[in-house]
C-alpha cells in the first residue's frame, strides 16, 4: 500500500488479510487433527513427542509415553459392520479425553492405535493411568453391540529423569510392551521404567 492511500480500500484490504491469516491458521489446525475422532493425528503427535522428550531429557523432569491397541478389532468391524467399529474408534476417542489431564496429550496413532504422551508423569502415575483407562473402556456398554465388549491392550514407558535413549527408540520399547501384552493374553497394561525396558528380555 503506498502513500496516499484511500482509507476504504486499506480497510479492505486489511480485513482481507485478517482473514486470510485467519484461514491459514485454521488450515495449518485441521492439518494436525484425526478427521474421524477429533484427537491430533500421526503428524501431530510425531512433533509433540519429539518436543515433550527434548523438554524432559532438558529439564530432567519425568515424562510417560503410552501406546493402545484395540483388541480383536477387525472382528468388530467383521461382525458389527464398519460404522460400528467407527463408533467405537470414536468412543474410544472421548474416553481418552474425558479419562486424561489436560496436559496429557492423546493422539490417533494411526487405525486402531492411540498415542497418549504424559508430561511431567512418572512411571507409577502412568501405570495406574493406563490401568483406569483399561478399565474404563472395558466396563463401556455398546449401543450398537450390548453384548460384546471392548477392550484394549496397552503399552506404557516412563521415565523420572533424564532418558538414557533417544526419543525414536523410547517409542520402540513402549511399542515391544503392547505387542508382549497382546502376545499373553491382551485387555491389559505392560508397564515399565525405560531402565526396565531396557533390560526386559522380549520373548518372541
Ligand atoms: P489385535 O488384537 O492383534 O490388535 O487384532 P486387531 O484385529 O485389532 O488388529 P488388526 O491389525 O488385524 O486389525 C485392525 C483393523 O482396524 C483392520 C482395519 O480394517 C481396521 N481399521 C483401521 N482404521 C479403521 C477405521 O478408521 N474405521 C474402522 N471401522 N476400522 C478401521
Ligand atoms: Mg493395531
Ligand atoms: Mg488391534
Amino acid at each position: 500500500v503506498t502513500k496516499p492511500f484511500d482509507l476504504a480500500e486499506l480497510r479492505a484490504r486489511v480485513r482481507s488479510s485478517l482473514k486470510l491469516n485467519q484461514l491459514v491458521r485454521m488450515l495449518a489446525q485441521r492439518a494436525q487433527i484425526d478427521g474421524l475422532t477429533g484427537l491430533w493425528n500421526r503428524a501431530a503427535f510425531d512433533r509433540r513427542w519429539s518436543e515433550e522428550y527434548s523438554r524432559a531429557a532438558r529439564h530432567g523432569h519425568p515424562l510417560s509415553l503410552v501406546l493402545l491397541d484395540i483388541d480383536h478389532f477387525k472382528s468388530i468391524n467383521d461382525t458389527f459392520g464398519h460404522p460400528a467399529g467407527d463408533a467405537v474408534l470414536i468412543g474410544l476417542a472421548k474416553l481418552l479425553t474425558r479419562e486424561l489431564r489436560s496436559n496429557d496429550v492423546a493422539c490417533r496413532y494411526g487405525g486402531e492405535e492411540f498415542a497418549v504422551i504424559m508430561p511431567d508423569t512418572g512411571t507409577n502415575a502412568a501405570r495406574q493411568t493406563c490401568e483406569r483407562l483399561r478399565v474404563a473402556l472395558e466396563s463401556v456398554v455398546w449401543p450398537r453391540h450390548p453384548e460384546r465388549k471392548v477392550t484394549m491392550s496397552i503399552g506404557c514407558v516412563g521415565c523420572d529423569q533424564v532418558p538414557s535413549v533417544p526419543a525414536e527408540r523410547w517409542l520402540e520399547l513402549v511399542d515391544q510392551n503392547l505387542y508382549a501384552g497382546k502376545r499373553s493374553g491382551r485387555n491389559r497394561v505392560t508397564a515399565a521404567s525405560l531402565e526396565e525396558a531396557l533390560g526386559m528380555k522380549i520373548a518372541v
